[in-house]
């Protein structure tokens, strides 16, 4: 076996069909978002940024900043161990507490991220449930269909938020097998929005249980952030939630709230949560911040609920070929990997604009796209910026428009 060859031709293949990812290299200055300095081969550039999940600016929130600092300077900067074995610092306990009262859930389990939250708990649940069958939204993360893989056991994929093609695969299953329901707030691509009632009504129906990652929902969605289930009334109708702290609350980390007999199930059987250094102290702190302050603060969901209705209105002007989401993230189809690089290339040689581009895996081939996020930060005129530098470079690159 050649390996460096090996290396080198899958690359190859990547680059041909303009699907191979460069990074953006960038400093996110505190304090000057939306901005960032760009570096490149030929100096520093300032751009702005159009694609951060940091949804709410919270990375630089001068309390969760703070919090984090103080934190560090208290206990230093790692928590020295598994939460089995001398890690579980007070900070990760607080932090539950707050996340278990944030979704109205008798207990809460962190992770050290959202991927290893997803693929630890539903892993953990597929292997430990005799005969568990698995029903998962064919959009569902990547994460989560790493978790089924390792999960080895039967799995249903049901097309995209289709409630009627889930029911016939409940049907086929059947009441007395047990199973579990797979799905997402708000899926992340297209910005739709789960239709939770009538899944959660069928999973009654067929005695399953439910698995909801809101990682793109906690921090925005319902008075006090805690995300799509919370903002429909449905605590008790979903029987586990997942979200992380990397999004909108702009820390890092992961987490599942549920009973307390299955947050002490996970917590004693899965692997994934075991045999892993627990979060830093100060990431604890400063996502127990963030989460105290969305919490209690609707403003910055305020600020940017009026961002995005600007950014849709701006964009309902234009022939750009955008995707009617309920929610706040906004794609506009570009349909083949080089051009929508040779977008985003424009974008941001020419107008300094920051949006990286999104191919297969991540979305299905002919799907490629921008997939715009703006912030509190955006202010209207940058707003205004971004839709003329889009319509120019749809211009010159003569692509496609809206129907
Ligand atoms: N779930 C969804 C829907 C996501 O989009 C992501 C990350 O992009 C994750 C889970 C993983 O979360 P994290 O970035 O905290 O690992």
């Amino acid at each position: 076996m050649e390996y460096e060859q090996f290396f080198e031709e899958y690359i190859h293949s990547l680059q041909f069909e303009g699907r191979y990812r460069v990074f953006a290299d960038l400093e996110r200055i505190n304090g000057d978002a939306p901005h960032a300095l760009r570096h490149h081969s030929d100096g520093v550039d300032k751009v702005v940024v159009w694609c951060s999940n940091d949804y709410l600016g919270m990375s630089h929130h001068p309390e969760v900043v703070q919090a984090m600092v103080d934190a560090a300077r208290k206990y230093g900067v790692g928590s020295g161990g598994t939460r089995n074995i001398s890690g579980t610092m007070h900070s990760h306990v607080l932090l539950e507490q707050e996340l278990a009262s944030l979704h109205r859930k008798e207990k809460a389990l962190v992770f050290t991220s959202g991927y290893s939250a997803n693929e630890t708990t539903i892993a953990t649940i597929a292997q430990n449930i005799p005969g568990c069958v698995i029903l998962s939204d064919e959009q569902n993360h990547a994460s989560i269909i790493q978790g089924i893989r390792l999960g080895r056991t039967e799995k249903c994929i049901f097309k995209h938020n289709d409630v009627r093609d889930l029911q016939e695969q409940l049907a086929r299953v059947g009441r007395d097998t047990p199973k579990l329901i797979v799905l997402t707030s708000v899926y992340s691509m297209d910005g739709d929005v789960v239709r939770l009632s009538e899944i959660c009504d069928l999973a009654k129906q067929y005695n399953a249980l439910t698995y909801l990652d809101e990682v793109h929902a906690v921090g925005l969605y319902s008075s006090d952030g805690a995300g799509i289930a919370a903002s429909l009334g449905m605590y008790d109708k979903v029987d586990i939630i997942q979200a992380n702290f990397a999004k909108a609350y702009g820390v890092i980390g992961g987490y599942i709230a549920a009973s307390e007999k299955c947050i002490d199930f996970i917590r004693s059987a899965a692997s994934g949560f075991i045999f892993t250094t627990s979060l830093p102290p100060g990431v604890a702190e400063a996502a127990r911040k963030s989460v105290q302050i969305l919490r209690k603060d609707p403003e910055p969901r305020e600020q940017l609920w009026d961002r995005v209705a600007y950014l849709k209105n701006k964009l309902a002007t234009t022939s750009l070929p955008y995707k009617h989401s309920e929610s706040h993230i906004v794609p506009i189809i570009v349909g083949d990997a080089i051009l929508c690089k040779s977008v985003t290339d424009i974008l941001l040689d020419d107008y300094k604009i920051y949006v990286q581009p999104i191919n297969y895996p991540t979305v299905k081939r002919g799907q490629e796209r921008l997939r715009l996020t703006v912030t509190p930060k955006h202010t209207h005129e940058m707003i205004d910026d971004l839709v003329v530098a889009l319509e120019k470079t749809w211009e010159r690159l003569e692509l496609k428009r809206a129907a």
